[in-house]
């Protein structure tokens, strides 16, 4: 439980601890991520507004850090850009304060059966990166620019890094239901992914696999 004020802090904990469950609590950013990052927490609950850094940057060094247990964001308000923010850190799930405690715990044990898999907010392949809500993507240090169009071809094959994937999956995930299903749209679209995340950096990872479709490499070499 990451929450500066006290009195709301030690009520939600007294809450939880009623319910059999154990929580910790720390009052500030700094001290819920070396929490984290030493202890295996089922879920946490972190608030928006604290001292120093915001619950948005906790969020965002916990996931870089690492640390993939659930967390339950406390926004103040129910404003769309708390929410949109909180869930792009790397946020499973948000609540708007003030709530009732059964809501709380009725989410926390929601999450805690998600368990801690990783959902990092950036895909990661070999030195390609991908970021779904920054509309970045990079190969090493270097920024490529894509069309939107290519933009989703690509990450719908860094979903699915070393799979062989048919041209209908590419359509189907890249291209939206009304699409007129002509497949050679989708070569045509690899070949500019080629020239933009391959070829200026002398890469073969966008393989052709014939009769079946494409497939990025695992080691985005
Ligand atoms: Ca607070």
């Amino acid at each position: 439980m990451v929450e500066d004020e006290t009195r709301m802090a030690s009520l939600i904990r007294r809450g939880l601890t009623g319910e059999g469950l154990a929580a910790d609590v720390a009052a500030n950013g700094e001290d819920a991520l070396w929490m984290a990052e030493s202890h295996d927490y089922d879920a946490i609950v972190l608030d928006v507004m604290l001292p120093g850094i915001d619950g948005f940057e906790t969020c965002r060094r916990l996931r870089s850090a690492g640390v993939w247990a659930p967390v339950l964001m406390l926004t103040a308000r129910d404003a769309v850009e708390d929410r949109v923010a909180g869930l792009d850190t790397g946020a499973d799930d948000y609540l708007v304060k003030p709530f009732a405690f059964a809501e709380l715990l009725a989410r926390l044990r929601a999450l805690a059966r998600r368990g801690d898999q990783e959902r990092p907010n950036v895909l990661r392949v070999g030195d390609l990166t991908l970021d779904p809500a920054a509309r970045e993507v990079r190969r090493g240090d270097e920024e490529i620019r894509l069309s939107a169009k290519e933009f989703s071809l690509l990450e719908t094959f860094m979903r699915r890094p070393g799979e062989v994937l048919s041209r209908l999956h590419l359509l189907e995930h890249a291209w939206d239901f009304a699409y007129e299903n002509r497949s050679n749209v989708v070569d045509v679209y690899i070949r500019h992914l080629r020239r933009k995340i391959d070829e200026p950096f002398g890469r073969r990872s966008l393989e052709t696999v014939r009769g079946a479709g494409y497939r990025l490499r695992a080691d985005g070499a």
